[in-house]
């Protein structure tokens, strides 16, 4: 009699590897999905714990991003790293960190819809392998990306959605807070308390 044993029923040959999230971030350094990568210095993966509970996702790098190769390295990750250190208690190495796009859109502008579908794999990829109970959206570009929507930032904060068996949180992007001052930082502070809430385990 053929001994059966558990390598004959499932033989790993057949099955593709999962990749982790450094391979996706080696594959995405070299990336010409679009054509940000004419004018980039850096490809702006991610960054911070693999395994964190509490994802980050914002709009796309900056000059000084694209410089360092790091998300919310300037002026509004400054922000975003004293908001989640005094309302949420973590810092960004205990989070993931990551943007819709991985590329600087020239001067800044916006970025088109087919440089965020392009690099739509690259987030999708590390929403399923760091696989966090929480994310925080800020801004409109993630947020509308990630909830299949176009409604507006004002409109969709100050509640939590279903989101992937998690939880999703919008709120504003710390550029707008830079700009709108303190009311709008006010909404941010009540949005990550919120996220904390979830990540504790809380019902929304
Ligand atoms: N703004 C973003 O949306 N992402 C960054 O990484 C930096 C600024």
């Amino acid at each position: 009699m053929r001994f059966v044993g558990r390598g004959d029923l499932t033989p790993r040959r057949y099955h593709r590897r999962v990749p982790t999230l450094s391979e996706v971030a080696v594959e995405a350094s070299t990336c010409t999905r679009c054509r940000l990568a004419d004018n980039r210095t850096n490809v702006v993966f991610g960054m911070g714990n693999p395994h964190a509970d509490l994802m980050f996702v914002g709009e796309g790098p900056g000059a000084e991003e694209d410089r360092q190769g790091l998300p919310f390295v300037g002026r509004s990750g400054q922000l975003l790293d004293r908001l989640m250190r005094q309302e949420i208690g973590l810092t960004r190495e205990h989070c993931y960190v990551a943007n819709v796009i991985r590329c600087r859109p020239p001067g800044n502008r916006d970025p088109l819809p087919d440089e965020i579908e392009a690099c739509s794999p690259y987030l999708e990829a590390q929403l399923e392998l760091v696989a966090p109970r929480v994310v925080i959206t800020l801004g409109n570009f993630a947020t509308r990306r990630l909830l299949h929507t176009s409604e507006g930032i004002s409109r969709l904060r100050g509640r939590s959605y279903p989101f992937r068996g998690g939880h999703l949180v919008p709120t504003y992007h710390p550029a707008a807070a830079l700009r709108g001052g303190g009311e709008i930082v006010a909404e941010m502070r009540a949005d990550f308390v919120r996220a904390k809430r979830l990540v504790a385990g809380d019902t929304p």
